[in-house]
C-alpha cells in the first residue's frame, strides 16, 4: 500500500504536518515560557524548581533542536496519514464503529504503550554507549525550560517519532481521540520541562500526583539521570525502583 502514495502528495502532507507540529510547539512552549519566565516571579502562582533564570543561549539551543525534531516527527506521521487516506490504518471516523466507552479506553491504551516505549528506550539511551550519541543533547537542558519539550538529537527524535504513528496501524482509535492525544503529548512535554511545578499541592499530594508525571518529577531526572525515566505515568519507575519524588520535596509533605 505504501507504493500507492504519490510522492508529491506525501511531500505536501509532510510539509503541512511539519508546520503544524512546529507551530503547536512554538505556541504552547512560548505561552508557558512567557507565563512562567517572562513575568515577575511574585506574579507566578507556581513552585519554582530551580535557582536563577535560564540563559538566552540555552533557550536558543532548545528551540533549534526542537524545531528540527518537529520535521522528524512529521515524517512517519505523514506516511501514516496518507495510509489512513487509503484505508490502511486502524483509525476510524464514524464514532458508532466501536462502543463509546472504547474512546477513553483507547486513549489510555495509547498513552500507556507510549509511556512504556518511552521508559525503556529512555533507559537504553542512558547506557554509556548510546548516551553521548543520542541523549546528551536533551540533558544539556539543566535545568530545562518549556522550550526543551522537543529538544532532542535527531537520532533520539527518530526513535520517539516512529512509535505513536505505528500504533495507529494496529490499534483502533477514533480520529478525534488522536487529535486529543497529540495535544496532550505536546502539553505533557512542555509541562515536564517548565522548571516550575504548575499543578496545585492537592493534586501533587493526592492520587493524581502519585501516579502522573509533572515538572517536579521530571526535573529530578534532569538533576539525577539515574532516576525518573517515565513520560506520563510513574508506573514503570515505581515498578523498576527508579522513582524518586516525595523525599526530594518538602512541599509534598509539609502542610
Ligand atoms: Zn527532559
Ligand atoms: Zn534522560
Amino acid at each position: 500500500m505504501l507504493a500507492q502514495i504519490p510522492p508529491m502528495t506525501l511531500l505536501v502532507t509532510f510539509i503541512g504536518l511539519s508546520a503544524i507540529i512546529a507551530l503547536r510547539y512554538l505556541l504552547i512552549s512560548g505561552l508557558f515560557y512567557w507565563l512562567l519566565w517572562g513575568r515577575a516571579p511574585e506574579k507566578v502562582r507556581a513552585i519554582k524548581l530551580m535557582h536563577g533564570h535560564p540563559k538566552p543561549g540555552a533557550v536558543r539551543r532548545e528551540i533549534t533542536w526542537s524545531l528540527l525534531s518537529s520535521f522528524i516527527y512529521a515524517a512517519p506521521a505523514a506516511i501514516v496519514f496518507e495510509l489512513w487516506r487509503l484505508g490502511g490504518t486502524a483509525v476510524y471516523v464514524e464514532a458508532e464503529q466501536y462502543p463509546l466507552w472504547y474512546i477513553p479506553l483507547s486513549i489510555f491504551i495509547y498513552l500507556f504503550l507510549h509511556d512504556s516505549y518511552f521508559y525503556w528506550t529512555h533507559r537504553l539511551m542512558h547506557r554509556k554507549s548510546l548516551f553521548p550519541i543520542m541523549h546528551r543533547v536533551h540533558h544539556q537542558s539543566r535545568p530545562p525550560t518549556p522550550w526543551a519539550a522537543f529538544s532532542f538529537h535527531p537520532y533520539e527524535s527518530l526513535v520517539g517519532a516512529i512509535f505513536p504513528p505505528l500504533l495507529a496501524l494496529f490499534i483502533p482509535i477514533h480520529v478525534g481521540a488522536i487529535l486529543f492525544i497529540l495535544v496532550l503529548m505536546t502539553m505533557a512535554a512542555v509541562f515536564n520541562h517548565c522548571g516550575w511545578e504548575i499543578f496545585p499541592k492537592w493534586w501533587l499530594r493526592g492520587l493524581p500526583g502519585k501516579h502522573l508525571i509533572t515538572a517536579a518529577h521530571h526535573n529530578l531526572h534532569h538533576n539525577n539521570p539515574r532516576t525518573n525515566y517515565g513520560l506520563y505515568f510513574r508506573f514503570w519507575d515505581k515498578l523498576m525502583g527508579t522513582d524518586v519524588m516525595e523525599s526530594e520535596y518538602p512541599f509534598l509533605s509539609n502542610p
